[in-house]
């Protein structure tokens, strides 16, 4: 499940819990975007958005969250982290005697919209089935021109009225997030100071 996390809210885990039920997925990995080379607005720092992502997932056995694109250097391409995904699921798969595990990439419609523009983007259709978690109502239309519909996975999630962007709109606001964001990712924001609310001060010297 790839996305940039900032921050991870309640509309993303029940995204991956839904994929999980509908798709009978052993496990949803979250793989926080490094550094998202498309984006045009300042991203809050890998560590912070890969922190809030592990203590949001931390209950759930079934999910855990990759540093694979945190650690590595330079922008953050799709395809670089579904190559080594798809050789450690292969590997894995083959030890345990089930040949046909399949990878999927979990993320929201508007970014596999996008898909064409991304790096290699054929190798990452054939890397692994490709999940777009839609708003409802959302019109997938130009998948279909795109001539991508056959090879995308639709799932309606009702959560995702919930974004990112809204969260971080009403922290700056001072407004209400709870029942929005998992409450220890909302204490992890004010303790840090992210979003545009005050921090206890003692944290700031925590992290880079
Ligand atoms: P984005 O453009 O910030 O997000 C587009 C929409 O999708 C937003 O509404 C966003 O809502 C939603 N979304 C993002 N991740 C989601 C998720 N896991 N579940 C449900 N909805 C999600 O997209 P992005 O976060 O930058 O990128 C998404 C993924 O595509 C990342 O893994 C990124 O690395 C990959 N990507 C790859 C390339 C490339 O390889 N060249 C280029 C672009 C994106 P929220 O803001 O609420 O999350």
């Amino acid at each position: 499940m790839g996305g940039t996390f900032d921050p991870v809210h309640l509309g993303h885990l029940v995204t991956a819990e839904q994929a999980r039920a509908e798709l009978a997925l052993d496990e949803v990995v979250f793989v926080p975007a490094g550094s998202p080379w498309q984006k045009v607005r300042d991203v809050t720092p890998a560590e912070h958005r890969y922190l809030m992502t592990v203590l949001a997932t931390a209950a759930n056995p079934w999910f855990s969250v990759s540093r694979i694109e945190i650690d590595a250097r330079g922008p953050s391409y799709t395809v670089t982290t579904l190559r080594a995904v798809r050789r450690e699921v292969d590997e894995r798969s083959r030890a345990a005697g089930r040949p046909d595990d399949e990878l999927f990439f979990i993320t929201g419609a508007d970014a596999i919209l996008n898909i064409l523009t991304w790096k290699d983007a054929h190798e990452c259709l054939a890397l692994a089935t490709f999940v777009a978690a839609t708003r409802p109502g959302h019109d997938l239309a130009n998948l279909e021109r795109e001539g991508l519909r056959d090879r995308v996975v639709q799932l309606d999630v009702p959560a995702l009225a919930i974004s990112s962007t809204d969260v971080r709109q009403r922290f700056a606001a001072g407004g209400a997030v709870r029942y929005l964001i998992p409450r220890e990712v909302e204490e992890y924001v004010r303790k840090h100071g992210l979003y545009g609310t005050a921090g206890s001060g003692l944290a700031a010297a925590a992290l880079p």
